[in-house]
């Protein structure tokens, strides 16, 4: 994928993508695929034409997210040569989990995961699109590497919760956007507080301020900062996103008020 034309890699533009965000994290369930499902859809709300790139081959979930994983399969516009992504909430969404079964887990070599990437990206009618959000697999491996070096991304945005062990891998995050030269938008806590429904009591789950006081220390905003929330997992595993479900809370809010920075 990555043209290595003596030194740099060409960073080479989507044709009709106007800006590519790229939401990334340091480890898995952290909460990256849901902050992009719901920057998406607070995008449109906002009268944006967005784009959803699940670049996470290996564990997709934007299908399930968005809800498109039943029997829907991207169309081949003829004339173009290209994929119709799938629609969903106003989003034009691609995931190489409308063209693999769930069941037939992919096992890939480096190499043809580069090759269902670059299909991905450059075989997909991505036309008339303002901000293309590019869901990138968990850590700062050879995909999130080749994605930041290829790409003209305008900015990425780092999910993490609280807790010690998932910061230190924010932290090769942000040193990664930095040394390919990609702004950092800002970062997201996740998961930060806990309010009983019962008894109301709080709890910091997985520790308290952790992203806030590195955000404070790099001098990189910190864009939002969300409680942990059943109603996200079981609305989520639903097919409707927390901003579509809960246009009111805490959450949906927060995802608004990132977009209208955007
Ligand atoms: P990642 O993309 O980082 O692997 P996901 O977005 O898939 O993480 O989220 C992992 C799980 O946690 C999902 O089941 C999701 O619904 C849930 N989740 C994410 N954010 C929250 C939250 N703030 N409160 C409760 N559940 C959440």
């Amino acid at each position: 994928l990555p043209r290595m034309s003596r030194g740099l890699p060409k960073k080479e533009k989507i044709f009709g993508v106007k800006h590519i965000i790229a939401v990334a994290s340091g480890k898995g369930g952290v909460g990256k695929s849901t902050a992009s499902v719901n920057l998406a859809v607070s995008l449109v709300k906002l009268g944006k034409k967005i784009g959803l790139l699940d670049a996470d081959l290996f564990g997709p979930s934007i299908p399930k997210m968005m809800n498109l994983s039943k029997n829907n399969e991207p169309d081949w516009d003829e004339k173009k040569s290209l994929m119709i992504p799938l629609v969903n909430y106003g989003v034009k969404c691609m995931s190489i989990g409308f063209l693999v079964k769930e069941e037939n887990a992919v096992v890939w070599r480096g190499l043809m995961v580069m090759k269902a990437l670059e299909q991905l990206i450059r075989q997909v009618d991505w036309s008339d699109i303002d901000v293309l959000i590019i869901d990138l697999p968990p850590g700062t491996g050879d995909t999130q590497l080749t994605i930041s070096q290829t790409l003209p991304i305008s900015g990425a945005v780092i999910v993490s919760t609280p807790q010690d062990v998932a910061l230190s891998d924010a932290i090769k995050g942000v040193a990664m956007f930095k040394k390919v030269d990609v702004p950092i938008l800002g970062l997201i806590q996740n998961m930060s507080i806990f309010s009983c429904p019962n008894c109301g009591q709080k709890t910091h789950i997985f520790g308290k301020d952790g992203l806030k006081k590195f955000s404070e220390k790099i001098g990189v905003d910190l864009l939002c900062d969300l409680p942990l929330d059943r109603d996200v997992c079981i609305q989520s595993d639903f097919g409707v996103p927390i901003s579509i479900s809960n246009p009111e809370g805490v959450h949906a809010k927060a995802f608004l008020d990132f977009g209208k920075n955007v």
